[in-house]
């Protein structure tokens, strides 16, 4: 029997990393992955390589080109002639993106003398795991310590909106329209809803988001939502919010959607709809019961503060543990944190510095508290914000839509949150992260030089606003 000292179970962003940081320290990893693509291919990076962050990256990316060339060339004295669309030659792109990412990861495991294996891992308990090959064949293997990092998968809204596959797609769905739909309809106005919806209202789709909640975005700071919101409605995207969706009817050429707003039913008819309301833990036939792993009420693995589930030496990191946002990076941290932490490393996932960002255009991007959150956690909130209107480099760009917003402790001046919407905010939450990872009072940032004219300018100007010392744009708040 094949023995290792650590077997991961998912080669996605929170698995392949775990393997690659256990080999560094010295142990023989093992990472699985059951991952197929549509085409059949099978390929490691999970959700986040094949079918989520990259993909839909790309996607953005290749549609922003098209919007500005469509909409903001001609301000800059740029004629382009007639434009055109090549969908196809989109999607071979956003592919070849993919598949070098997720060959990168295979390379990655050479590198570092990880074994990588196509195919299902299951639980058999005391140390054991099933290995079962895609052409079926099966391999009981034994590890030290065992991983689950078996991610998540959308929600389906089984009663109201199931997935056809066809008229109802998931969020892997919507990223392979073959043509793009003329009316759209996406359920929920989260993070992929945003995403995709700007994707392929940006190509033309009329596109309509029906959203539960009453307020757009609310983990994001309600100022810096608003912002989002109006600058995404200016774009063309039909956002409804307070909408209770009764039910979607696919038929042969489109789908009816009922919902009810403001009292009222109301009907819409969509050749496409997404839908997008969240994703849940994955764990199917991976055995977790007769391996004594318990799961919670929702199905996410239960896990200690060292990752550690209720069966001895079976751990679990990712979208499949409830602890933190279902993201990328969080993912990663914990791969890596909790393989250090097998080799007696005395590493932690700081889960109050996490970033989040939606990559819509602008961006919008954030970590730590909002001024709602900040206020109901008991924190005398000081806060000041700059708009991107008041930067210099963004009127070079043409993008002066957004703003920076920071949220501190008004006893101690510490950094509590930094929320904001604009050009390029993906990388300048980078900032106020290792900020807050350090522990940085607001006045850390306002001594701090930034170089000009940088958007990041707009970071040191919302810090000094918080204390009314602005200098480049109006202070709310007298110093
Ligand atoms: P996954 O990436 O889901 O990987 C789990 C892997 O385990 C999969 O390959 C699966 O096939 C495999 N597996 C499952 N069961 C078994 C088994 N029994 N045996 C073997 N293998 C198994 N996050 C960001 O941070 N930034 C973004 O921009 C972003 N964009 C996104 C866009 C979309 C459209 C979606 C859907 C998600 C996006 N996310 C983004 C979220 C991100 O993809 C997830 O948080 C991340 O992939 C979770 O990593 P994971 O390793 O926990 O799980
Ligand atoms: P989400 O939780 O971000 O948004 C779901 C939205 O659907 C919410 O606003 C919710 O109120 C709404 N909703 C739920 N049920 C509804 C219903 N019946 N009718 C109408 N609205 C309803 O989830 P998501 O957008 O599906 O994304 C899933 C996960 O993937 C998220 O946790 C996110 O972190 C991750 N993701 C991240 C990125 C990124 O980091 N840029 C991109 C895509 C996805």
């Amino acid at each position: 029997m094949n023995e290792y000292d650590l077997i991961v179970i998912g080669g996605g962003p929170a698995g392949y990393p775990c393997a690659i940081r256990a080999a560094q320290l010295g142990m023989k990893a093992l990472c699985i992955d059951g991952w197929v693509n549509h085409d059949g291919s099978y390929s490691f990076g999970g959700t986040c390589l094949n079918a989520g962050c990259i993909p839909s990256k790309a996607l953005l990316e290749s549609t922003e080109l098209y919007y500005r060339a469509r909409h903001e060339f001609a301000t800059h004295g740029i004629g382009v002639g007639k434009l055109t669309l090549d969908l196809k030659q989109m999607h071979e792109r956003r592919q070849a993106v993919s598949k070098a990412n997720s060959g990168g990861v295979k390379l990655l495991f050479q590198a570092n003398k990880v074994e990588g294996r196509f195919g299902f891992g299951k639980l058999l308990g005391g140390g054991k795991v099933e290995y079962r090959a895609h052409d079926g064949k099966t391999e009981t293997l034994a590890a030290r310590h065992i991983v689950i990092a078996t991610g998540s998968e959308p929600v389906n809204l089984a009663k109201i909106a199931p997935f056809d596959g066809e008229r109802i797609v998931d969020s892997w769905g919507a990223l392979e329209f073959t043509d793009v739909p003329q009316r759209l309809g996406v359920i929920g106005a989260g993070v992929i809803g945003v995403e995709l919806g700007s994707v392929w209202s940006r190509l033309g789709s009329q596109t309509v988001i029906l959203e539960a909640l009453p307020n757009f975005l609310p983990m994001v700071d309600q100022q810096v939502a608003k912002e989002a919101l109006r600058q995404l409605v200016k774009q063309g995207l039909d956002i409804r919010l307070g909408a209770k969706v009764l039910s979607a009817k696919a038929g042969q050429k489109d789908v009816r959607v009922e919902f009810e707003l403001d009292g009222k039913k109301q009907t819409e008819v969509f050749d496409k709809l997404i839908v997008a309301v969240g994703r849940r833990p994955y764990t199917k036939d991976l055995g977790c019961e007769a391996a004594g792993v318990a799961l919670d009420e929702k199905g996410y693995v239960k896990t200690d503060a060292h990752y550690r589930t209720t069966a001895q030496g079976i751990y679990a990191i990712g979208d499949v543990i409830a602890r933190g946002p279902m993201l990328a990076h969080k993912g990663i941290e914990e791969g890596v944190v909790l393989a250090e932490q097998l080799a007696g490393h005395k590493s932690e996932v700081n889960y109050r510095a996490i970033p989040a960002v939606i990559y819509t255009a602008p961006e919008i991007a954030w970590v730590g508290l909002s001024e709602e959150q900040a206020k109901a956690q008991g924190y005398e909130v000081k806060s000041g914000s700059s708009p991107f209107a008041a930067n210099g480099r963004a009127r070079a760009m043409e993008a002066t839509a957004g703003l920076v917003k920071f949220i501190s402790d008004a006893k101690t001046d510490r950094v509590l949150g930094v929320h904001m919407v604009g050009p390029y905010v993906s990388e300048l939450v980078s900032e106020a992260v290792t900020a807050m990872e350090y522990g940085a009072t607001t006045e850390d940032i306002q001594l701090t030089m930034h170089a000009h004219p940088t958007l990041s300018e707009t970071v040191h100007e919302a810090a000094l606003a918080v204390d009314g010392h602005a200098i480049h744009s109006a202070n709310k708040r007298k110093a």
